[in-house]
């Protein structure tokens, strides 16, 4: 399927110079999304995962099909004041920005074979802080998985010592 086509790429959004790439086209179109969420199942369904971390906002949208259709759990981390239990917090460095994300810190029993999920990779700083909160309780990151890969942003050189898949690459 021509992923390509479903994404719409907003050029200076949010701010001058970023290209955006806007998921809200694909995921609309039912066939595109059951495809997405099936092929990135496919490349990773022999980890073995008992958990999909997602993080805010689109990594739930990514993240809860990807686990449901694994069989596996689903744990959202979550901007700062959300989660209502005790957190763990790590930052979360944006390619615009930084913020703190948060997981429950009884959502991973350690030992657990995680996968974090997203729509988009581009430095990696956002999955490398999921990684970090599941590593502090003891989980095991077993793959990154994304739906797109900005590949001139070096996520995937930032991430060198964990598997990651993508499904669509742009520059
Ligand atoms: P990173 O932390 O890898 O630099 O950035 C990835 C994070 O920022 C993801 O959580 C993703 O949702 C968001 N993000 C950054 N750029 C884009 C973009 O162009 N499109 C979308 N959909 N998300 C983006």
């Amino acid at each position: 399927m021509d992923l390509k086509g479903k994404i719409r790429v907003i050029e200076d959004f949010p701010q001058k110079g970023i290209s955006f790439k806007d998921i809200t086209t694909l995921i609309k179109d039912g066939e595109a999304f059951k495809f997405v969420i099936k092929s990135l199942a496919d490349l990773v369904k022999d980890k073995n995962a008992d958990i999909v971390v997602g993080p805010e906002a689109r990594g739930f949208i990514i993240g809860a099909p990807l686990a449901y259709e694994l069989g596996a759990g689903f744990v959202p981390t979550r901007k700062n004041g959300k989660l209502p239990a005790k957190t763990l917090n790590a930052e979360y460095k944006l390619e615009y920005g930084t913020d703190i994300i948060q997981m429950h810190e009884d959502a991973i029993k350690p030992g657990q074979r995680v996968i974090v999920a997203d729509d988009l990779l581009a430095t990696g700083g956002t999955a490398l802080s999921n990684i970090d909160l599941v590593e502090r309780v003891g989980g095991k990151v077993v793959a990154v998985a994304v739906v797109i890969e900005l590949t001139e942003l070096g996520g995937r050189n930032v991430l060198q010592n964990y598997d990651v898949f993508s499904l669509v690459k742009y520059l």
